[in-house]
């Protein structure tokens, strides 16, 4: 190949390094930091093993951010911030900066702007959330809509670190819970099983993807008017909403039977203790835009009692664990009922929910 020719060929590209996008001084100390700490809510430091040292401001944003947000941001990272900025998972801003004497002018200006301050340590941080009425295509709820109306009555939580150790919160805007484990988890719990419009069905779903999403079998081929279609055996479904996902025709929304649940103790980490999977303590809650008092009701209960009872560095689960369920029932003043104990049949009880490596 001539030289010409090796000009004119198309170069393979993907996605830039994301060491680009990292602050000089932490691609300079990258895997070489002797140790951090949390001088106060919402600013981090960080000290490597060189003697650089670098802080970290984290502020809470709304996740769906417009253009003129975007640009504030901005400005706040070229102003004290050499340009760097990035977003955690659960959608805080950070900036971080060299200089010490940058921190509190960037809090002020943050907090000028609306933006506040907080998310470290031992507090309520912002909300993983998933897409809501804006992005995906099944939710039964506005997922973001919770999260306002949530973060709204624990403001000062994010700005302080009073709690007994750090509070995840998540919430799902269907029963597929894509927003996942967490401390206190808001989920959509549809509670009667999918209408089917058989007009539709036949003209728009593919059958076999259909019976093949149900987790319980409970979707069947049949004929409706002589055309193949299908059925679901209601004493079997568990209204999960999976078929909606691969099928529109089997709508399972519906403004009234479609509720929320809260569930309580979920942790990834295997911090103090092993990982954990969530219980539900709340359901039936109604799905009541635009600020669903009836949720943020139960998170606040939740977390009052956590707050006054929690040990240091006790998560959700394991002030649960020590407390009981009974008391937990009775300190938040939720009311228990049979459908919270787990009784499905098929839970895989050897479930193994440590991410050590066995051999
Ligand atoms: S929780 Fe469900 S509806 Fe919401 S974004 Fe995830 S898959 Fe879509
Ligand atoms: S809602 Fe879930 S359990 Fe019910 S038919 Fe659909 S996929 Fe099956």
């Amino acid at each position: 190949m001539s030289s010409q020719e090796r000009t004119w060929k198309t170069i393979e590209s993907g996605p830039h390094t994301y060491e680009e996008a990292l602050h000089p001084v932490v691609r300079k100390n990258y895997g070489k930091w002797k140790y951090h700490e949390i001088p106060k809510p919402g600013v981090l430091k960080h000290v490597a093993e060189s003697g650089d040292t670098i802080w970290t401001v984290r502020a809470g944003t709304p996740r769906q951010d417009t253009v003129d947000m975007v640009r504030q941001l901005c400005d706040v990272a070229d102003k004290y911030s050499d340009g760097f900025l990035r977003f955690t998972v659960r959608n805080n801003v950070e900036f971080l900066t060299p200089n010490a004497e940058n921190v509190e002018p960037m809090i002020a200006e943050l907090e000028s702007l609306g933006f506040p301050v907080g998310g470290t340590g031992m507090c309520v941080s912002a909300v993983s959330h998933t897409q809501g009425w804006l992005h995906c295509d099944i939710p039964a709820t506005d997922a973001s809509g919770v999260v306002k109306s949530m973060m709204d009555t624990v403001y000062n939580e994010f700005k302080d670190m009073q709690m007994p150790n750090k509070v995840r919160l998540s919430t799902s805007c269907c029963s597929i819970n894509c927003g996942g484990q967490a401390d206190i988890a808001v989920v959509v719990k549809h509670t009667r099983p999918p209408r089917i419009n058989h007009d539709h069905l036949v003209k728009t779903c593919e059958l076999p993807k259909a019976v093949a999403r149900c987790p319980v079998a409970a979707i069947r081929p049949t004929v409706v008017n002589g055309k193949k279609t299908l059925m679901v055996d209601e004493a079997k479904c568990i209204c999960c909403g999976a078929c909606f996902g691969a099928c529109p025709a089997m709508e399972i929304n519906h403004p009234e039977h479609s509720k929320f649940a809260v569930w309580v103790g979920g942790k990834n980490s295997n911090a103090r203790s092993k990982p954990s999977t969530m219980s539900l303590v709340a359901h039936n809650l109604p799905n009541n835009p635009p600020r669903w008092p009836e949720v943020t009701d139960v998170v606040g209960r939740i977390l009052t009692a956590y707050k006054a009872g929690g040990r240091p560095w006790e998560r959700i689960g394991e002030w649960i664990n020590r407390i009981g369920w009974k008391r937990f029932f009775e300190e938040t003043g939720l009311e228990f009922d049979d459908n919270m104990i787990d009784s499905y049949r098929h839970a895989r009880t050897t479930f193994n929910q440590s991410a050590h490596i066995r051999f």
